[in-house]
């Protein structure tokens, strides 16, 4: 993996720069974070002793608006981490034509290790270090990584007694009883899956002969595979942080999820009510999944896992990121090389932020959408995010990477150029 993820975000910013052709304040703007905050979060743990963990927030950029990006609890969390993922957030919501900048979060934790209620003392000893630093017109986080609706409505809880007013639009993909937005659960996935659905047209895939494997069942894998199998494409394929299961016949998507449930484990069962039963397959590890000879890859887990080392061994056609960042910028080139058209992260996993968007909106409103039209609204922005998309990589015959970039960097340009740059007061 790259020592440091943030230099290699940024070096995708400046090879595609050229192709965008946007004024070099647009890049200026972009090579360092705005601001982040670093806190040590005291936690009174179970045993009576208080434990401090490390939390971070950065504000990476808020031309467009005030940052929006997740927050991150994993042992493995960087400054360097939270900073890239925040400047991902920030192409990525330009992509989507969103009125917000990128920023992000996370706490080094290893979550599984700690108690619920140790758990919500340290969710709220974040947002009280955060207190001045989040807002519902500043920045807004989200859930991530080993983060989920409890753990945000805990933190606009302790939001709300802090700032002493009511302010669900602090954070979004909350409890629905707690101002969340119907929809939210699966927007990541489901906006994947759109991807997906949408790819699969462009390259005449027919669903029911198309293999697809995904690493990471957690919430944006566990839908788009849920999704995609109700759509007729054959999920052979699935893992976690503990290893795989693969069978060319395909897996009962839900089976393997109720298992999971119940065990914390992905194995492979086929459920009839509360009945599981094995089915034939091989255990397999992680790096053995991504170079499986699939149709689809879907990388769904933690960003570098594919990189130099391994990218010549990428067997899959198509790559659909919803991962943040699982493909390092070194092994872009020889994805390309190979064939392998990627949907880049920064549209493939759209679908969380843009439901959130929609969250936001309501909780400003007052008013909350039903289902069909969250799920409405998500489908004509993803459609329309990916057309757009395409259209942009048959223009500047690029990939799909390259030309989400190109887009974002053009919406940024359009903020800075509005304010006016050297060419404007020089002439
Ligand atoms: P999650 O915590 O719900 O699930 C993560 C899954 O990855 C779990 O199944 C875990 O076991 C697995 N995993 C962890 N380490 C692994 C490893 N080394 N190898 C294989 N699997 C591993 O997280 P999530 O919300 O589904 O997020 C997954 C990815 O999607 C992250 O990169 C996240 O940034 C990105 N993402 C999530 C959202 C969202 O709304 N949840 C939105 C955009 C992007």
């Amino acid at each position: 993996m790259s020592e440091n993820l943030l230099d290699d975000a940024l070096s995708r910013i400046s090879r595609f720069a050229e192709q965008a052709d946007v004024a070099q304040e647009v890049i200026d703007s972009l090579m360092q974070p705005r601001a982040t905050k670093t806190a040590s979060l005291p936690v009174r743990m179970d045993s009576g002793a208080t434990e401090y963990f490390t939390g971070f927030r950065c504000h990476y950029n808020n031309q467009l608006g005030p940052t929006k990006g997740g927050i991150r609890f994993h042992p493995n969390v960087t400054l360097e981490e939270v900073q890239a993922l925040a400047l991902w957030m920030t192409i990525k919501c330009a992509v989507m034509d969103l009125p917000y900048g990128g920023g992000k979060g996370g706490i080094i934790v290893d979550p599984k290790k700690l108690s619920p209620m140790e758990l919500e003392r340290l969710s709220r000893a974040y947002v009280r270090a955060m207190a001045d630093f989040i807002g519902p017109q500043t920045d807004i986080p989200a859930p991530d990584v080993y983060t989920n609706a409890r753990i945000m409505g805990w933190m606009m809880d302790e939001y709300e007694a802090i700032h002493r007013v009511k302010a669900p639009g602090v954070i979004t993909g909350k409890p629905v009883r707690l101002g969340g937005s119907l929809g939210r659960d699966d927007a990541t996935g489901r906006g994947a899956y759109l991807c997906t659905l949408a790819l699969a047209r462009k390259q005449d895939l027919t669903p029911q002969d198309t293999s697809v494997a995904i690493q990471g069942f957690g919430n944006g894998g566990y839908h788009a595979a849920r999704l995609l199998q109700k759509a007729g494409f054959k999920i052979v394929a699935i893992s976690d942080s503990r290893g795989g299961i693969y069978s060319s016949e395909g897996f009962d998507v839900e089976s393997v999820y109720q298992e999971k449930q119940r065990s914390k484990q992905v194995k492979a069962v086929y459920c009839n009510a509360s009945v599981c039963e094995q089915v034939d397959h091989d255990a397999i590890s992680n790096e053995e999944l991504l170079e499986l000879d699939v149709d689809i890859l879907i990388p769904a887990a933690l960003e570098g896992v594919i990189h130099r080392g391994n990218a010549t061994k990428i067997r899959a056609r198509h790559l659909v990121e919803i991962a943040n960042g699982p493909v390092e910028a070194d092994a872009d080139e020889i994805l390309e090389e190979k064939g392998c058209i990627v949907v880049p992260d920064v549209l493939a996993n759209a679908g969380g932020v843009t439901v959130s968007y929609f969250e936001w909106v309501q909780n400003r409103q007052g008013y909350s959408w039903d289902a069909e039209t969250v799920q409405e609204r998500l489908s004509e922005r993803m459609e329309r995010a990916f057309e757009d998309i395409w259209e942009q990589s048959r223009q500047h015959n690029t990939g799909l990477r390259a030309a989400a970039y190109i887009l974002a960097l053009k919406r940024l340009g359009e903020a800075v150029e509005a304010h006016g740059t050297r060419n404007y007061f020089n002439s």
